[in-house]
């Protein structure tokens, strides 16, 4: 394992394009809407909710724009027409504004001047693996293979999610379970038939368009800066960028141009309505893991029989379940599952279709947000806005260019 605290050598990022840079943040911005949600969470007394309780319900709901929100109930989702309405005409412009700053801007300007980088080698065994994400609070890891002197993929939840998987197709194969290394990983996605996730990585001084690019192109939800050292001409992992902190470099730097994106979540189509996967509280958390491996999502709405958004078990629940090494406790169902989220854990993010996307630039501005859980006026599930749903449109969306450069 390689632990580094990291400081970047030269950077054109100012402290005011620093995503973690409270600075950046508008005064007056509005804040996100606090309600409370109903399931088993962390103690509220952690959030603070201008809205009342409502009873049995804990967990941190937050809803980020019902200011903004135009009164006009469309449910058309027009294509780009001719000639455009003027709210058509500032969204491409807002849209515009943000590709051309995602041109300019380089990956390693999303970096923070300062940060520690976790490397695991890859002949590393999984069961350790995990200990070393949960001593370190991280959730993910870039893989190095020290034969070869290159870099190797990243270890993250759905790794775990997938090793789980294969405990359940092959049984048999329990007792092997604590020798694999991580090395092992592609094989065991194999095993079970799963796509696996391209290697893709990209030069730290590239474009952060074109990060974003392969990351959409590859499903892959964060990408390794890769740069090739001087002296040895050998491949160096320089860092890691997530979906989530694009997003919030974009939010907190392109006010300008997130503040024109008038159009709400409905007339834009922005996210998944069809075909969703939900769990119950009463499932277990095996059930739920072989539908995220089976849909390939991080995420799944847990709803009550009356399809009322109750919580959302997310990849990274799977963590704590797993960290006694215990299989049986796999066995256990969402609800118990989801009592075991650490003090930290963030809420759930919710938001409706009359949402507009400048709202949702703000709740990502503010807070930290990985999906949003669409409701309607009874907390009654209607979609999920996932972080690549946000990116796809914002990089996409009526640009009819090359969409993912090969270089
Ligand atoms: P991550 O959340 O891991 O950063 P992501 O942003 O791609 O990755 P996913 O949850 O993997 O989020 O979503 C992938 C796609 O599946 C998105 O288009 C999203 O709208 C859709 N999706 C997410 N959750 C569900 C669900 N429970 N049912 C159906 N579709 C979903």
């Amino acid at each position: 394992m390689d632990e580094s605290e990291t400081t970047k050598p030269t950077t054109t990022t100012t402290a005011a394009s620093n995503p973690n840079s409270r600075a950046d943040e508008p005064p007056n911005a509005p804040k996100p809407r606090v309600a409370l949600g109903p399931g088993p969470g962390p103690a509220m007394s952690s959030v603070s909710s201008p809205l009342a309780a409502r009873a049995g319900h804990e967990l941190p709901f937050v809803q980020p724009s019902s200011y903004l929100r135009p009164s006009s109930r469309s449910h058309t989702i027009p294509p780009v027409a001719t000639p455009m309405s003027p709210i058509d005409e500032e969204q491409m412009q807002g849209l515009q504004g943000m590709r051309d700053f995602l041109r300019v801007r380089t990956s390693y300007d999303v970096l923070p001047l300062s940060f520690r980088l976790i490397i695991l080698d890859n002949d590393l065994l999984i069961k350790k693996s995990l200990n070393i994400l949960i001593q370190n609070g991280i959730v993910s890891a870039p893989l190095w293979d020290s034969h070869q002197s290159k870099f190797a993929g990243i270890l993250t939840a759905t790794d775990y999610i997938n090793l789980i998987q294969y405990y359940c197709q092959f049984p048999e194969h329990i007792d092997n379970l604590d020798k694999f290394p991580l090395s092992s990983l592609r094989e065991i996605e194999k095993a079970i038939g799963v796509l696996p996730i391209e290697t893709v990585s990209v030069h730290p001084s590239r474009p952060l368009y074109e990060a974003c690019s392969r990351m959409l192109k590859t499903r892959a939800r964060r990408i390794p800066l890769v740069d090739i050292d001087n002296e040895t001409g050998r491949e160096t992992v320089v860092s890691v960028i997530t979906q989530y902190r694009i997003l919030k470099f974009i939010a907190v730097n392109t006010e300008q141009y997130t503040s024109l994106l008038k159009k709400t979540v409905r007339e834009i189509g922005l996210g998944t309505y069809t075909d969703l996967r939900t769990g119950s509280m009463t499932q277990s958390v095996l059930d739920i893991i072989n539908m995220m491996v089976t849909s390939n999502i991080s995420a799944v709405p847990i709803v009550d029989k009356n399809n009322v958004v109750l919580n959302v078990f997310e990849a990274i629940d799977v963590i704590p379940i797993i960290k006694t090494g215990v299989v049986e406790e796999l066995q256990i169902n969402v609800g118990e599952a989801l009592s075991k989220r650490g003090e930290d854990f963030g809420g759930i993010f919710t938001c409706q279709e009359d949402d507009r996307l400048d709202s949702i630039f703000i709740t990502l501005r503010q807070s930290r947000v990985h999906r949003l859980v669409v409701i309607d006026d009874n907390w009654h599930l209607k979609g999920v806005i996932s972080l690549s749903d946000i990116l796809k449109y914002v990089l996409f969306y009526g640009d009819d260019g090359d969409y993912f450069p090969s270089s």
